[in-house]
């Protein structure tokens, strides 16, 4: 299958960062970013040092103790927020396509990651204001008692290239709502539009130094900012691996972690399931963002009654879907974001076949010059200790596993180290809800994939992370808690 593509622009756009209100290069010089989908440089931004780590932090702790941000009115940091997200709803177009460039998403599926952005800054424009404490009249008549939440303070913020505005989306203006200021490491491979959020905030009228964006490599950009004593809290969103060194490091000075790690996610489908809409479901689910969703359905645990049936008719919608050019509007799949992520998914699928799991569908990639794609694949007959039923394939790949009572699904749906998500397809309210009370994960989906709304929190059990983001977490999961007992009557004394 060769791809033919709908154009690309001629030129890569030549990004900065963004230290203490100042827009600026790096001396550890540049990176250039390849559209996975073309082969062409799309943008070219600053490669980031320690150095400039020590620059945004000092900028962000400068703000945040010398005032301007935390101790404004919360709603004057609500309506800077809520401006931002009037400034999104009007560049979609723009966005979208710089997110498509440097991604490969389809396009028509960067918009619609940019209109559930700009829910979310709406929805944590609201908390600024709702976000409260407790009082306790009850302590006696000489004592009341206050709980304050403060702003935990600098946040450094690390986001990976699957989602980039959206997840961003997903802590951001939880943060500014918090009343935190923030050293922002985007992936390498996709800043440029956290870059425009960065441009957007100040027209919105964000103070300088509150929101510092440093892009460059993990290593030592994204270490930096994780080891640095004068980080209070770190968010960071990425693979279980860099996670694990982000607690060693924060170590340091024993800072507050958010953590939304990798996934293994089971699909559960029982024999009573209305097949069709499973069967799109459980397509749509892996093969949504090509694979590379932390939340992805990847793993397909079918009742062996209804195994054959309902691979069949995955088997014949995977077939119809379209995968190439993200800019052609009928693109469901686009590319892998990258050579080594392209190379480890083509590696866990001969690992599986290698294993004993039987291709049923894809296992090759896309003959283009350029771009850089998987077909959808299926491998059945998988065994739950195979690496493939392990491992985040983070790719268009479902491995099919059958089980024979609710008991074993239940089993196999936990054997896993992680923990992010769960769906469940059963016409039975009982047994999907018994189901889903078993499933130990952060999210379970019952008859639908892959959705939500900024009311809704994210976050994973065992080693899918720690904290939880956005919903009515999203706020104050970036505060500490302060516990103040006023004494208003006669003191008894101690000395007697
Ligand atoms: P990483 O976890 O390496 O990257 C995520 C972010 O962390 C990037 O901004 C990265 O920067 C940064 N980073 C890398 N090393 C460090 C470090 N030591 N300290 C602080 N920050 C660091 O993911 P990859 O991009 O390498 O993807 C590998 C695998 O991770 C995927 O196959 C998938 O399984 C999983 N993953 C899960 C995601 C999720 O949403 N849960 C998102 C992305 C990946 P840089 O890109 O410069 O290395």
């Amino acid at each position: 299958m060769t791809i033919s593509f709908t154009g690309v622009p001629a030129s890569p756009t030549r990004l900065e960062q963004l230290i203490g209100g100042k827009w600026s290069s790096s001396a550890g010089g540049e990176i250039v970013r390849n559209s996975p989908a073309h082969g062409v440089a799309v943008s070219i931004i600053p490669q980031g040092t320690a150095e400039d780590v020590d620059l945004a932090v000092a900028a962000a702790r400068r703000r945040f103790d010398g005032g301007g941000w935390s101790d404004l009115p919360a709603n004057r940091r609500a309506a800077i927020i809520r401006r931002a997200a009037d400034i999104i709803v009007s560049e979609i177009d723009e966005l979208s396509l710089i997110e498509t460039l440097e991604s490969g998403k389809p396009l028509w599926q960067s918009k619609a990651e940019i209109e559930g952005a700009t829910e979310l800054w709406y929805y944590a424009s609201g908390q600024a204001q709702t976000v409260h404490g407790e009082t306790f009249n009850n302590l006696g008549s000489d004592q009341l008692g206050l709980v304050l939440r403060e702003p935990v303070g600098v946040v450094g913020l690390i986001t990976p290239w699957n989602f980039p505005f959206f997840i961003l989306a997903e802590r951001l203006p939880f943060i500014l709502a918090a009343g935190c200021t923030v050293v922002v490491k985007p992936s390498e491979h996709t800043s440029a539009t956290t870059l425009s959020m960065g441009k957007i905030l100040e027209r919105a009228g964000l103070p300088e130094g509150v929101v510092n964006i440093v892009t460059g490599f993990g290593d030592p950009v994204g270490q930096a900012i994780v080891a640095h004593k004068d980080v209070d809290m770190v968010s960071f969103t990425g693979s279980t691996r860099v996670g694990r060194s982000a607690v060693m490091a924060s170590a340091a000075n024993l800072k507050k972690l958010s953590l939304e790690l990798g996934g293994k996610n089971p699909v559960v489908v029982m024999p009573d399931a209305d097949l069709d809409k499973a069967a799109d479901g459980i397509v749509y689910g892996v093969l949504h963002n090509a694979g590379q969703c932390c939340v992805s359905g990847s793993r397909l645990l079918v009742a062996k009654d209804i195994e054959k049936a309902l691979t069949d008719k995955v088997l014949t919608l995977m077939s119809r879907v379209n995968v190439g050019d993200p800019l052609n509007p009928g693109t469901r799949v686009g590319p892998i974001v990258n050579r080594s992520q392209l190379d480890r998914i083509m590696g866990l699928i001969g690992e599986g076949k290698a294993e004993g799991g039987d291709l049923l569908q894809g296992g090759f990639t896309l003959d283009n010059t350029e771009g850089l794609f998987v077909a959808p694949t299926v491998l059945a007959n998988v065994k739950p200790d195979m690496k493939i039923a392990k491992e985040e394939v983070f790719g268009p790949v479902l491995a099919i596993t059958a089980f024979s009572s609710l008991g074993e699904a239940i089993q196999i749906a936990n054997d896993t180290d992680y923990g992010l998500s769960a769906t469940i397809w059963s016409t039975n309210l009982d047994s999907s809800l018994a189901l889903m009370r078993k499933i130990k994960a952060g999210r379970v989906w019952i008859n639908t994939t892959i959705t939500g709304g900024p009311e809704m929190p994210i976050g994973g059990y065992k080693e899918s992370g720690l904290g939880r983001e956005t919903g009515m977490s999203g706020v104050s999961e970036y505060t500490e808690v302060k516990s103040v007992i006023v004494d208003q009557g006669a003191r008894t004394p101690w000395v007697i």
